[in-house]
C-alpha cells in the first residue's frame, strides 16, 4: 500500500534496528510491524541486543565530546537542515506515520509539521541559550550562570506520536549540545528507522561522527537498559503512567535526571456561558481524533445541568455523522486503534462503565467486514457517568467520552475536573470572563495545560508541553523547556587583588 514511501524512506522488508548514524547493526529478535489500517505486515525490524546497546552507548559517548565542542549556532545549522529535509519528505513520512500508527493522513502530516516547527524553534534557540548575570554582593566580583550540555539524552517514546515526540526532544537536545539515543515504541518501529535514515544522511553530509543520533529497538527491557544506565544523563520518557513510575524510580535510584510525559485524563468544562457550536466541534474532535489515542484526547465533559440536555443531544447527533474507516481516505473522521490489544482494552472499559453504573448514550462496537479486516476499528462511545467511578478515574486510550453533570458555580466543575490523578490538559468553554479567569487562577485547573474556548487536544510547539501529578511533571518543546537538556553552572569571578568572603565572613591569617 505504501511501497513507494517505504523505498523513499530507506525501509526494506527486514531492517536492522540498531544504528549510530550511517552504521546499522542487526542481531536481535524480529519485531514485525503490522498496519492497523488493513492488518497487513509492513516490514520487520531486528531488535537491539545488550552487546549492541553497549556499542551504541560507547559510540555516543565519543560523539558527545566532539558534538559539545561545536558552537551552538553551528549545531543549530544541522537541525535547520533536518527541518528542510522534513519539509521535502512531509507527505512521504506523513503517510508512513498514518499507515503504521493508524491516524489520519492529515494528522500524520500534521505530526511531521510539528517536527518541522520544533526544528525551526530549535534553530533560533541555538543563538539564545541564555543565562543570567547577577550582581555580586562583593566588590570587584561578577556573577553569572550558564548552561552546558549534559551528554547522552535517552528518548523513550510512545506509539501514538511515533515521530513528533522524538523531534521535540532531539531538536532541543541537539542544539543544547547533547547527543540523542532513541528507543521508539515497539508498536511503531518503522517510523523511527525512517527518521534515523533522514538525520543520519544529514550528519554524514556534514562530516560529523557516528553516535550523535542513535536508535535502539526493542520493548520495555530495552527501555530499562536506558533508565538503569549511568552513562545516560537525562532520560526523557513518554508513555503510560505505569511506565513512567518504573522509569522514575530507576532513574532516581542512580540520581539521574528524568523528564516524564505520561497519561492524561483531560476534561472540558462547559458552562452555561459556553458557545455551544464551538463546544461540540472541540469536544468531538478532542474525543474521536486519532481514535481517542492522544495524550490530550478529551475524556471527560463536565457540563452544567442547565445546558446538559442540549449538549448531550447535540453530541449524540454529531456522533451519528462520524465516518470510520481507512485513515488514508480523507472522507473518514476516525481510523483504527493501534492493535487488537487496544481493542480489548476498549471493550473491557465499556463493560466496566456499565458495571459501575454508567449509562451508555452512544453504543460501542468492534467493526468487522469489508474495510475493517484488521480488527482494530471501533465505534466511538458516549457514556453518562459520575466522576468518582474507577473507570472514569483512569485513562482508557480509546474513543470513550464521559459526560458528567455539575450544578451551581464553576468552582464545582473545577473541583470535578481536578479530582483525578492525572494533570495533563484541561479546557473551559465560556464567554464569561470571571469563569475563565477563575479556571486559569491558582484556584482553577491543576493541569499543565489549561485552555479557554479551545479543546484539550493538540498543542503548539511554542509553549512548554506537559502535565502535573501522574502525568509526570515534565515539560518539553517550547518556552524554556530547553533548560532541562542542559546543566546549569553558577560562576563567580573576582577581578580584584583581595579575597573578600561572602556574607562578610572574615578569615584572617
Ligand atoms: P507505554 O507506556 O506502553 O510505552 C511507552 C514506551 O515506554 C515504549 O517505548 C515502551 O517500550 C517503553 N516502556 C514500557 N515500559 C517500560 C519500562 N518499565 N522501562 C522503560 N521503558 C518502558 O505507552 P504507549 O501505549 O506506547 O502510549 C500510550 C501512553 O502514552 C498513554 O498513556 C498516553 O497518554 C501517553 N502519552 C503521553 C504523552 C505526553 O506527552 N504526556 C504523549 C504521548 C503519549
Amino acid at each position: 500500500m505504501i511501497k513507494k514511501e517505504l523505498d523513499l524512506l530507506g525501509i526494506k522488508s527486514e531492517n536492522p534496528g540498531t544504528s549510530t548514524g550511517t552504521k546499522w547493526f542487526a542481531k536481535g529478535n524480529k519485531i514485525t510491524s503490522f498496519s492497523p489500517v488493513d492488518g497487513k505486515e509492513i516490514a520487520a525490524v531486528l531488535s537491539t541486543t545488550r552487546k549492541e546497546y553497549d556499542k551504541v552507548i560507547e559510540t555516543a559517548q565519543k560523539a558527545a565530546s566532539a558534538w559539545k565542542d561545536i558552537p551552538a549556532p553551528k549545531r543549530g545549522e544541522i537541525v535547520r537542515q533536518l527541518g528542510e529535509q522534513l519539509r521535502i519528505l512531509k507527505p512521504t513520512l506523513g503517510k508512513l506515520v498514518s499507515y503504521e500508527m493508524g491516524k489520519s493522513y492529515q494528522e500524520g502530516m500534521g505530526e511531521v509539521q510539528e517536527m518541522i516547527d520544533i526544528c525551526d524553534f530549535a534553530v533560533g534557540l541555538s543563538r539564545q541559550l541564555y543565562g543570567n548575570t547577577i550582581h555580586s554582593e562583593r566588590p570587584g566580583h561578577r556573577m553569572y550562570d550558564q548552561y552546558h550540555p549534559l551528554g547522552i539524552v535517552g528518548i523513550i517514546t510512545a506509539f501514538n506520536f511515533p515521530v513528533a515526540v522524538w523531534a521535540w526532544n532531539a531538536a532541543l537536545a541537539l542544539v543544547c549540545g547533547d547527543v540523542v539515543l532513541w528507543k521508539p515504541s515497539e508498536k511503531t518501529p518503522l517510523c523511527a528507522i525512517a527518521c534515523q535514515h533522514i538525520i543520519a544522511d544529514i550528519l554524514k553530509k556534514n562530516n560529523l561522527p557516528e553516535g550523535i543520533s542513535s536508535v535502539v529497538s526493542g520493548d520495555a527491557e530495552t527501555g530499562k537498559w536506558i533508565s538503569e544506565d549511568k552513562r545516560v544523563a537525562l532520560v526523557s520518557a513518554t508513555g503510560s503512567t505505569r511506565m513512567g513510575k518504573a522509569v522514575a524510580v530507576t532513574v532516581a535510584g542512580r540520581l539521574g535526571k528524568s523528564l516524564l510525559e505520561l497519561g492524561g485524563n483531560n476534561a472540558i468544562i462547559v458552562t452555561p456561558n459556553a458557545d455551544l457550536k464551538m463546544t461540540i466541534i472541540g469536544a468531538v474532535f478532542g474525543a474521536v481524533g486519532t481514535a481517542g489515542q492522544r495524550c490530550t484526547s478529551t475524556r471527560r465533559l463536565i457540563i452544567h445541568e442547565d445546558i446538559y440536555k442540549k449538549v448531550k443531544d447535540a453530541l449524540v447527533a454529531a456522533y451519528k455523522q462520524i465516518k470510520i474507516g481507512d485513515p488514508l481516505d480523507v472522507k473518514n473522521h476516525m481510523g483504527p486503534l493501534i492493535d487488537t490489544q487496544a481493542v480489548d482494552m476498549y471493550t473491557e472499559a465499556i463493560a466496566k462503565v456499565k458495571e459501575q453504573g454508567g449509562k451508555i448514550l452512544v453504543e460501542g462496537a468492534v467493526l468487522s467486514g469489508k474495510g475493517y479486516e484488521s480488527g482494530c476499528y471501533v465505534k466511538p462511545v458516549i457514556a453518562e457517568v459520575e466522576n468518582h467511578f474507577d473507570i472514569v478515574q483512569s485513562e482508557t486510550f480509546a474513543p470513550i467520552l464521559y459526560l458528567i453533570k455539575y450544578s451551581g458555580g464553576v468552582e464545582n466543575a473545577i473541583a470535578l475536573q481536578n479530582d483525578v490523578a492525572q494533570g495533563l490538559s484541561s479546557a473551559i468553554m465560556t464567554s464569561n470572563l470571571r469563569e475563565a479567569e477563575l479556571f486559569l487562577s491558582n484556584k482553577g485547573s491543576d493541569c499543565g495545560i489549561a485552555n479557554v474556548n479551545i479543546g484539550t487536544s493538540g498543542a503548539e510547539i511554542g509553549g512548554a508541553f506537559g502535565g502535573e501529578k501522574e502525568t509526570g511533571g515534565g515539560r518539553e518543546s517550547g518556552s524554556d523547556a530547553w533548560k532541562l537538556y542542559m546543566r546549569r553552572q553558577t560562576n563567580t569571578i573576582n577581578y580584584t587583588t583581595e579575597l573578600p568572603l561572602a556574607q562578610g565572613i572574615r578569615f584572617d591569617l
